[in-house]
């Protein structure tokens, strides 16, 4: 069957004539036309992916790509060029030391999410290394094996919704060599056995506005699940269930580390002090926005 002419070979010059370098740059070129953001990244990044070298090396490469990469390569920047994030395109996302494995629902791991580790850890250390931690709301399981990954002598429990996404956030802790605690369970539902153990409490929850859903990027609106993005009318509905049901879990001198997105850190904070919650500080992002909003019990 005959295919539109945009739809295959646009890259075939290039692939047959030059280097690596050279089709990517054709590549960028043809994502630049269709609109697609940091257009010579994506090409790069799955250039260095298809080939195994480093991004910087690409221009160094002297011999073209064989057939069956061109082609590989051809098929992923067709379906960049439909707004497929990268991350999906490859399967994989990286996230501080992990390499983790997507499952179609769960949210492709955000730089973002990666100071909310950092928080995590902060309230790790001061408690002296060795406690119990609970990521609700798994995913992927980036924060939770990062955690288990970065402080082995923690206890680390996830909790997940999704089978699906538990089955490939185990892989993840294994394939990262490191133990980590999986429950199936909506949010803290059903985790009676960790009552009153849970040291730090931590969760990157849905928190976008259902309203606003449609209007973001088609990279996060088309691809990432809406059940990890969907936080209701105001975005905050999760933060008053993690409130309302995580505090049976909680151990007397617990922290609670909570991912929030633009602006919603005071109001996060507000609807904690209300369930008896005391706000103990925010940390930013790598741009300085506030990603990430601290409390205790008073
Ligand atoms: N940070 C995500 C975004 O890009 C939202 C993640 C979430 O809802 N927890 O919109």
């Amino acid at each position: 069957m005959s295919q539109p002419k945009q739809q295959t070979g646009f890259l075939a010059d290039a692939v047959h004539t030059g280097t690596p370098r050279n089709t990517v740059r054709e590549a960028a070129r043809m994502l630049e036309e269709s609109g697609v953001p940091e257009p010579l990244a994506s090409a790069e990044i799955l250039m260095s992916e298809l080939v195994g070298r480093p991004r910087g090396e690409l221009s160094l490469i002297p011999e073209p790509l064989c057939g069956d990469k061109a082609a590989l390569y051809e098929s992923w920047v067709l379906r960049r060029r439909l707004r497929e994030p990268v991350q999906r395109i490859l399967g994989h996302a990286y996230f501080r030391n992990l390499t983790l494995e997507l499952g179609a629902e769960a949210l492709i791991p955000r730089p973002d999410t990666e100071s909310v580790v950092d928080a995590a850890l902060e309230a790790v250390d001061r408690l002296g290394g060795g406690c119990r931690v609970l990521d609700l709301g798994t995913g992927s399981g980036a924060i939770a094996v990062s955690i288990a990954d970065e402080r082995p002598a923690c206890e680390v429990h996830a909790s997940d919704l999704s089978g699906e996404t538990l089955r490939v956030a185990r892989k993840n802790a294994a394939r990262a060599g490191r133990c980590t605690r999986f429950h199936h369970a909506d949010l803290a539902a059903g985790l009676d056995s960790l009552a009153g153990g849970v040291d730090v409490l931590v969760s990157n929850p849905p928190y976008v506005p259902t309203a606003e859903l449609d209007r973001l990027e088609p990279e996060v609106r088309d691809w990432d699940p809406h059940t990890a993005l969907d936080g209701g009318g105001d975005g905050l509905d999760l933060y008053r269930r993690i409130f309302a049901e995580s505090s049976p879990l909680l151990a007397p001198d617990a922290r609670l580390v909570l991912e929030v997105g633009d602006g919603q850190a005071e109001a996060v904070q507000s609807l904690g002090r209300d369930a008896g919650y005391e706000p103990l500080g925010t940390r930013t992002d790598l741009t300085r926005a506030v990603r990430a909003v601290l409390l205790g019990r008073p």
